[in-house]
Formats: structure tokens, C-alpha cells, sequence
């Protein structure tokens, strides 16, 4: 394998952390050309001055002055607002743009990396719940590679190498059930941000672990699945496994199903992208079947939490409705998580900003970005309306 060049946006986050640390087991293999940050300076200049990138980003301006005056004598040109996320994606010397950033504020620098023909190494998947079909269709114009990181995608792609003859019968996404997994709503009425930030198998951001406890993380990932894979709706399944050691499965024509397995560690699904399609040996920790002497698998509990079946909804009606649940939820979980919104207010606010937007049948990017924001403030003045 020749040394990639890799661009990470969101370097300061969860996933953009831990694709540092993969990087740093790689130096022979693996560089650093860009980073990005929305505001956390002190980590951002930190993680420059390690890995010695040719630009950084901070999409903040307030912090902007702070990281140019710490990095501009290094040689690192210092980008700031969310253009400046746009030029640093398409600076020449990158070779995978691992996108790392939150949220559907992922989906810019994505289309910009792919027009620029870059390998996309895919964290952020609210880029695939916004705009999938889109996306897909320009992965294949501009001939560039998706490599998924979430680790179910990336245990289905896994199970998919060698195949490419032999059709899919259906996915299998696992989940974990998160913190809440057996809980009935007399219980989630009640439940505080504090609880569901702790997450029993990952440690991860603050959105994507609420949206673990809620569903809504498995519901986004059946549409991001949808769409890596090119399956129908029908064809993507969900089962709640608590261990969190098969990562995905995939069940092929002849019954046959293959399982990725491993420690739920995400710095196996960040490699397995960075440095596709080799397999690099490393000294990140070994499973051990004989600690895992029982593994379960239980139906998910929809009633309960009825993000997943929202998201299953959203799919299946199509057009626009997949990025108003998204951007619906990203309101949702920030209310949740400054107690303006209660646990299972948060699949009500969904539903019902999806019941107020008409369906736009076949959006287009500038349709998506609008519909996101209108999305967001139908979403915010139902919580306005509700606290009055
Ligand atoms: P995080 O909150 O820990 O980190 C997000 C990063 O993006 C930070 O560096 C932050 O500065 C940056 N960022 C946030 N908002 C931004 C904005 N508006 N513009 C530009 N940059 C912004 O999140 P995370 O847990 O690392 O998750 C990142 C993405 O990866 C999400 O889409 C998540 O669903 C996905 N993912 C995460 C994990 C995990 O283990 N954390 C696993 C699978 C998938
Ligand atoms: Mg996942």
C-alpha cells in the first residue's frame, strides 16, 4: 500500500479522534493533510502541531484569530466559516476525505470532496439520510469510492468482499438497544439526559449517543444501508444484540449469512476504510471468544421506541421525507439535550414536524438544503408553541 493522504473533518470529535489514533499506528502508511474542527481550538491547534497538516479549518469564526495565530508560523494554513470546511476539502494533496462532522452539516463538504474526486471515508451519516440517491449518483459519475466507517456498514461491506456476483438477500443490522434496551415508557417518561448520555458498549459523541438510546440511530443507519448497498427498503433488517460483537450480517440467495465480528471498537471500521482494501496488522486489542460465552439477539422494541419505525416511514414514502425526519431529530436531540424536550418527546416532535411539511417527491440539492431549514424552524416553533 502506497501512504494516503488523509483529510479528517470533525478531527476533534469521537470518531475524529480515534482516526488520529489509527493514523498514529500508521505513520509509514497513513498522513495527515487536513483537519477540521467547529470550535474546539485548544484540541484542534494540539492535533496540528502533532500531525503537522498543510490547513486546518475551524468553522468558527470567533475562534479563528486563535488557531491562525498558534499555526500560521508552522506553515499550516488556517481556513475559518463553512466555506473555509469547503476550500480545505478541496486542497491537492488529499486522497480520502474521512468525514467525521455531525449532523446534516456534513453534506456540503461531502458533495465538494466527491466533485473533487476524492475517496470518501463516511462517518457522518446524516449525509446518506439527507440526500442518498443523490450522493449515490454522484459517487458513481465522479467515480469515487464510499468506504463506510459506521461499523454495521462496515461489517456489510466486509461481508461483501468476493461477492459481487451473488445478489443480497437482506442486511441484518444489529443493534445494541442501548442504555434503555428492556424499558417501557412509564420508565423513558422520566428519564434525564444524564442517563441516556451513558451508552453500555460505546463511547461516542453526545448526539449519536442519544440518538443510540432512542433508536433513531438505527433508523438512520437502515437508510444509510439503503443506500450504500442499493437495497429496497424490505431487504434491510433490524435485531437488537447486546454485546455489540457482530457488528452486521449479510444473508445471501442461497440462505447462506455472513457475520463481521470484533471487539466494538471503532478504530477497526476507521482502519478498514483508511487503508482499504488492505488488511494492515496492528496492536489494537484481540477478541476473545471465551469472555463472550453467550451471544443474544432479542426483536427491537418499536412500540416502545418508535424512532426506528419513523425512520422505516420516512424511507419508505421517500422523495424529501428521510432529510425532514433528519433534520426534525437534530432539533429534537439538541432540545432533549438542554431539557427543553422530554426523552419520548422526541418521536412526537418528529412525527409531527413529518405531518406539517408537505411530501416533496423527487428534491433536488438546493430543494434538500431548504427543506433542512424549514425542517429545523417548523420543528423549533412546535417546541416554542408547546412550552406556552
Ligand atoms: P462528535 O460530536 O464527537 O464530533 C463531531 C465533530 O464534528 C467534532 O470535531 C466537531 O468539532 C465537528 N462538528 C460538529 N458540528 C459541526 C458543524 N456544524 N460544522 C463543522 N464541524 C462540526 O461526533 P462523533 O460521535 O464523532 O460522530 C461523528 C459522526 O460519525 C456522526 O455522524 C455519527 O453519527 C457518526 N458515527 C459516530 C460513531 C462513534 O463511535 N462516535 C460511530 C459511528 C458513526
Ligand atoms: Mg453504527
Amino acid at each position: 500500500m502506497s501512504i494516503r493522504k488523509v483529510a479528517i473533518l470533525g478531527s476533534t470529535g469521537s470518531v475524529g479522534t480515534q482516526a488520529l489514533e489509527v493514523i498514529r499506528a500508521f505513520p509509514e502508511l497513513l498522513e495527515v493533510s487536513v483537519l477540521t474542527a467547529a470550535s474546539n481550538a485548544e484540541a484542534l491547534i494540539a492535533q496540528a502541531i502533532e500531525f503537522k497538516p498543510k490547513a486546518v479549518a475551524i468553522t468558527d469564526e470567533r475562534c479563528f484569530e486563535q488557531v491562525k495565530l498558534a499555526l500560521n508560523s508552522l506553515g499550516i494554513t488556517v481556513y475559518t466559516s463553512e466555506a473555509g470546511l469547503v476550500e480545505v476539502v478541496q486542497y491537492d494533496e488529499i486522497d480520502v476525505v474521512l468525514n467525521a462532522i455531525v449532523g446534516a452539516a456534513g453534506l456540503r463538504p461531502t458533495i465538494e470532496a466527491i466533485q473533487k474526486k476524492r475517496d470518501i471515508a463516511l462517518a457522518n451519516k446524516e449525509t446518506l439520510v439527507v440526500a442518498g440517491a443523490l450522493m449515490m449518483d454522484m459517487v458513481k459519475k465522479y467515480d469515487v469510492k464510499m468506504l463506510p466507517v459506521d461499523s454495521e456498514h462496515s461489517a456489510i461491506f466486509q461481508c461483501l468482499v468476493g461477492e459481487q456476483a451473488n445478489p443480497i438477500e437482506k442486511v441484518i443490522l444489529t443493534a445494541s438497544g442501548g442504555p434503555f434496551r428492556g424499558k417501557k415508557r412509564s420508565f423513558l417518561e422520566k428519564v434525564t439526559k444524564k442517563e441516556a448520555l451513558k451508552h453500555p458498549n460505546w463511547v461516542m459523541g453526545a448526539k449519536i449517543t442519544i440518538d443510540s438510546a432512542s433508536l433513531m440511530n438505527k433508523g438512520l443507519e437502515v437508510i444509510e444501508a439503503k443506500w450504500l448497498f442499493d437495497l429496497s427498503v424490505d431487504q434491510v433488517e433490524v435485531v437488537v444484540h447486546p454485546q455489540s460483537v457482530i457488528h452486521s450480517m449479510v444473508q445471501f440467495q442461497d440462505g447462506s449469512i455472513k457475520a463481521q465480528m470484533g471487539l466494538p471498537d471503532m478504530k477497526l471500521p476507521i482502519q478498514n476504510a483508511l487503508t482499504y482494501p488492505y488488511r494492515q496488522q496492528n496492536s489494537f486489542e484481540r477478541f476473545d471468544f471465551l469472555k463472550y460465552p453467550s451471544l443474544t439477539f432479542e426483536p427491537a422494541d418499536t412500540g416502545t421506541f418508535r424512532n426506528l419505525d419513523l425512520a422505516y416511514q420516512a424511507l419508505r414514502e421517500g422523495g424529501d421525507r428521510p432529510c425532514v425526519l433528519n433534520a426534525a431529530n437534530e432539533v429534537a436531540v439538541d432540545a432533549f439535550l438542554h431539557d427543553q424536550l422530554s426523552f419520548l418527546g422526541m418521536s412526537d416532535l418528529i412525527e409531527a414536524t413529518m405531518c406539517q411539511l408537505n411530501v416533496v417527491k423527487e428534491p433536488n440539492l438546493d430543494d434538500l438544503i431548504e427543506i433542512d431549514r424549514e425542517s429545523r424552524i417548523m420543528a423549533r416553533d412546535l417546541i416554542n408553541k408547546n412550552k406556552r
